[in-house]
Formats: C-alpha cells, structure tokens, sequence
C-alpha cells in the first residue's frame, strides 16, 4: 500500500498534455490555450474619442478665458462606425461619440457636458488640455504584442480579449475523452422500483455531473453487472476510445470484483493498487499505452473523495492546465477529530470558504446525504495529534465558490 502523495505523484508522471486542436473562440471557454497570442494590430487601432462632445485642436483653446471666450465653428458629428473625417479645419471641432475617429488634426475633446454650443459654433471658456478625453492609438498594445500566454486558461476575460485582436478562432488543447464503466449486481438507475437487496446507483450520476462540472462530457457512460465477460466487452470497448477511463467498484476483494483481472486481461499495467488513506484504500490506477485507468471504490463517498484527489487533477493535467490540483489551503476544524493511525483520512467538510471547517457528522464510506453541503475536504495525516485543531490542509471542491454565496 502506497500514500497518497506517493500515489498522486505517480498519476502526475503519466498524466502527459494531450494534443491541440484549433476551434471557434465562441467554443474555447474551460479549454486551455495552446498557442501564444500576439495582436496584429494597435489596441486601440485608432485615435478616438472617450466621451460624447467634441474634438478640437488643443492648441485653437489656448487663450479662451470666461471674459474673452474662443468661437470654433462647428462642423458635422462623427459616430462610432464612421470613417475619420479628413482633417479639421483651422478655429473649427467636430461633433464627436464615444469610440469615433477623430478627425486629423483634432487632439482632444470636449465632453458635452463641459460644452457650450450656440447655433454652428462651440463657444470655449477654459483651454482644452491637449489629448483629453482622447484614447491614442496603441496606447495599450503594440502591433505584434503578446497578449495570452500559452498554458492560459480561457475564461470569460480570455474570450473577450481573443476577440478584441480579432481572433475568430483558437489553438486549445483538446479536452480528454473520458468513459465511464459502473459494475454491481446490486446499482440499479434510479426512477425504477428497487427489488429486495438493490440499491440506486448514485455513482454514474456523480461521476457524471463530476466530469460535466469540468466540461467533459463522458463518451460513454455504462452500467454492467459483476460478470466476468460483460465487464471484459465493455472495459474493451471503452479503452480503445478513451483517453481515461474509469471503473466504479468491483476492484477490492471481493468474490466478484473482476476489475483488476479485466484490466490485467486488456493489458492495463497496473500501477498502484490501495493506497494508505480512509475513504478510498482500495484505489487502483493502472495505464495502457497513454489510457489512464482508475478503478475507484465502488462506496459512493470513496469515490467522491478518489475523484477530486486523483482523477480530477490527472484530467487537468491532461486537458493542459499548469496546475492540476484543486486548490489547497490551511484551516482549523470545529471540532476534534480522531486520526487514524495509519491511514490518511479525507473527511467531508463544510467551511463556506472560511478558516473554519466543520467535518461532516457522517463520515461513513456508504454515507451520501452530507455530500450536498461537502464543499471541502481536510486532510487528517496519520501521524496527528488527537487534541489538534490548527493547521489541516483543506482541499476546496469545485462546488466551494458557488456556495459560499
Ligand atoms: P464495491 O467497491 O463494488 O465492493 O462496492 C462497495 C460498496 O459500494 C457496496 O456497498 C456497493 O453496494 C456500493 N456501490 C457500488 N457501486 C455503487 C454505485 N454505483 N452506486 C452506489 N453504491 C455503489
Ligand atoms: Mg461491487
């Protein structure tokens, strides 16, 4: 058996960044880029106006005072789309929007609200500073500038600045292909009649939502019952089209648990089986060429725990993020908890994002009903003192923002 820092290291080492592909910006939000970003042109790409009023030649204000005001006469607005007028006659302005050109020779403007115009002509009682109110031409980025590093991850900003240098579409690297095998004779999909001794499968569904909440979208989800052959067609199945594939139950001890022996018949080179840590010891990870292949625990709050630990941070790593681990951070618990001597524990907790972290009442592996208000794990090392309470390394899932609200 293997500690859990011994066994993400492993999982790190064979967890390589996938391949990139090139699609639309308006598809690329969650994806990680796979090219460096220059901008082609000027940002902005031409001098223009940052307020509604009017462009002037700094230099015609100079002597306007209240008692002996300047007289600019006025000539036609420019907006926002429009092409700069050709230039500006001496003692004149322009009628200016916000985001148009302005003309030649116009330097800066007037906000309307510090205008006076009378008829045809601008009547100015103060000089204008030159380059007011005025947004130069590559004031924020040269032509040629890089402006996105590759290994950045697209949000919502990265879209809107990809777009603002023209890019209609993007080198990212691709999302992995994950599929998703859940044995037991026992799961059966809720929304149908539980028999005597059948239970609902709540691992698919999780698994699932898991995978959607990082904008993968499993190719295939199945449900297969402990059957040697069954298990095999389908684990064969699924390897050949996955990048990752992952097993809920059947690889403990158990009488029926096949999953080892399947993958071992697929030619999955196992890596680690069991791992020192409660929920979740029996974790297996094993690899076929670049396949990765968890075999998580079939109790629900094991696989909960095994997912955000392991298979979470080997799918990030995959889709190209710099840093594949959840964020971590160090709290104090409510109350005290009692670790294990030898194992390290991972129990669901609830901090709304605070210092404070309360651990779950139920920690039981099979326990599901605290999992909705889990928004963070504390890690309990084997070596720690009962009566401590200080300085645990708390694990924020992936819900923790969202509910912090
Ligand atoms: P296993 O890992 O197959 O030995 O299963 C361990 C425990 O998890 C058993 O109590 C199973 O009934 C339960 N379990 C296995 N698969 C699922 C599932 N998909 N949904 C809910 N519970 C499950
Ligand atoms: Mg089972």
């Amino acid at each position: 058996m293997i500690t859990p820092q011994a066994a993400k290291k492993l999982i790190d080492k064979h967890s390589m960044v996938l391949e990139s592909v090139t699609m639309p910006v308006a598809n690329a939000l969650g994806f990680v880029l796979a090219e460096e970003v220059r901008s082609p042109i000027e940002l902005p790409a031409f001098d223009n106006s940052a307020m509604d009023g009017f462009a002037v030649r700094a230099k015609d204000t100079v002597s306007a005072t209240p008692e002996r005001p300047i007289r600019l006469r006025l000539g036609k607005t420019v907006y926002a789309g429009d092409a700069p007028p050709r230039s500006l006659p001496r003692s004149a302005a322009h009628g200016i929007m916000t985001g148009a050109p302005l003309a030649a020779g116009a330097d800066s403007v007037i906000a309307k609200e510090d205008a006076c115009s009378e008829r045809a002509e601008l009547i100015i009682t103060s000089p204008v500073r030159h380059g007011r109110h005025v947004r130069r031409r590559g004031e924020e980025i040269e032509k040629g500038a890089m402006v996105l590093r590759k290994g950045d991850w697209i949000h919502p900003g990265t879209v809107a600045c990809l777009a603002t240098v023209g890019r209609g579409n993007v080198r990212v690297i691709r999302l992995p292909r994950v599929s998703v095998i859940t044995t037991g004779d026992e799961a059966v999909p809720a929304g149908t009649r539980l028999k005597k001794g059948q239970i609902y499968d709540s691992n698919s569904p999780m698994l699932g939502a898991m995978l959607e909440e990082m904008r993968i979208r499993p190719i295939r989800c199945t449900r297969i019952k402990d059957h040697y052959t069954a298990l095999s067609n389908a684990v064969g199945a699924a390897l050949s089209a996955s990048d990752v594939l992952i097993v809920s139950g059947g690889v403990s001890v158990g009488d029926r648990d096949y999953v080892k022996s399947v993958l071992a018949r697929h030619n999955v080179k196992e890596i680690f089986w069991r791992v020192r840590q409660k929920p979740g010891k029996p974790l297996y990870f094993g690899v076929r060429g670049k396949t990765l292949v968890f075999g998580l625990p079939g109790n629900p709050a094991s696989a909960f725990t095994c997912f955000y630990v392991y298979v979470y941070p080997a799918l990030r790593r995959l889709s190209g993020f710099r840093v594949g681990d959840l964020v971590t951070r160090r709290g104090t618990m409510s109350t005290q908890v009692t670790p294990d001597p030898k194992k390290w524990r991972f129990l669901k907790a609830e901090s709304g994002g605070g210092a404070v972290v309360t651990p779950m009442k139920t920690q039981g592996s099979h326990m599901i009903t605290s999992l909705p208000r889990t928004d963070s794990l504390i890690v309990v090392p084997p070596d720690g003192d009962d009566g401590n309470r200080e300085n645990y390394e708390v694990i924020d899932l992936p819900c923790s923002k969202e509910r912090q609200r």
